[in-house]
């Protein structure tokens, strides 16, 4: 099975200290059976205080997070205070591998970086080329175009590019979508309420946003292609560009593109049921 990486994924590094929405705050972070299989046998302090810091919650193992939703082993300065003391190799899947996904298409295997992390959306936005792809153990860059031709899949040009021109019946239509996703908290809510007030004041993209939402477009509807056999290729194009214009009007209610891609992956990409949910209404 050969695996595609987009381009900027060997670029990835944690921003640790330097992150101001770090992954290790606000999430459950499950502990996959044979790590906490392991756990339990650790023998040192480390082992003991790792026992007293995780619990067992419907059947998984997780970290117990303290009164603020952090990781018991989040240091002040942002860093992991179980790799400080023993290493990456003591970590469990999720901490080890997040925020890296990989996903099955068919015969092929899609990787990448999710979107709600900081580091992710820089990369994602840190040029205004193409968005390109590359199989393991090659260094030819491919464009998405090529790429789904490599896995049978012959679309039009115009349909791989981010569609501009949202009228404020267009953007009523995301927003009564995004209404029906479960929200991950009331922030979400009240910025639904406000994106309300702004749908007949939306401004055209410059050209410069235009190549970033293609490339923000481009990348949801590679996340989405695991999807492809469920819903098929028209439902994940139709996904991609709703996402694509929320994550527009966000950015118009905010005045920061990389923030609201981060703030909808949190939302959208990380929940299964709100994937469904999205599938289902395009
Ligand atoms: S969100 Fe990304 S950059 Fe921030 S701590 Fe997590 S992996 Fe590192």
């Amino acid at each position: 099975m050969i695996t595609f990486y987009p381009d900027f994924y060997e670029k990835f590094t944690c921003k640790a200290a330097a992150c101001q929405h770090s992954c290790c705050k606000g999430w459950e972070i499950d502990i996959d059976a044979q790590t906490a299989a392991r756990y339990q046998q650790l023998p040192d302090a480390l082992g003991a205080e790792i026992r007293q810091n995780i619990v067992r919650c419907d059947g998984l193992w997780q970290f117990r997070l303290n009164q603020d939703g952090c990781c018991p082993f989040l240091q002040a300065d942002g860093l992991c205070r179980l790799i400080r003391k023993a290493g990456e190799s003591i970590l469990c899947d999720i901490c080890a591998n997040h925020p890296r996904f990989f996903v099955t298409a068919g015969a092929f295997e899609l990787a990448g970086v999710g979107l709600s992390c900081e580091k992710s959306c820089e990369l994602l936005l840190a040029d205004l080329s193409t968005l390109t792809f590359h199989g393991e153990d090659s260094d030819r860059s491919i464009d998405l175009s090529t790429l789904l031709l490599q896995m049978g899949m012959e679309l039009p040009a115009e349909e791989l590019v981010y569609m501009a021109g949202m009228t404020p019946e267009d953007a009523k239509f995301v927003l009564d979508c995004m209404k029906k996703t479960a929200p991950i908290d009331d922030a979400w809510t009240k910025q639904l309420e406000e994106l309300s007030a702004i749908t007949d004041k939306l401004m055209p993209p410059t050209e410069r946003e235009l190549a970033l939402l293609t490339r923000i477009y481009q990348y949801l509807v590679y996340r989405a292609l695991e999807h492809l056999e469920t819903y098929g290729m028209a439902a994940i194009l139709s996904y991609g560009q709703l996402n694509a214009d929320f994550i527009s009007l966000l950015y118009q209610l905010t005045g920061q593109l990389d923030e609201s891609v981060r703030r909808w992956s949190e939302q959208i990409e990380y929940s299964v049921e709100n994937v469904r949910c999205l599938m289902e209404l395009v």
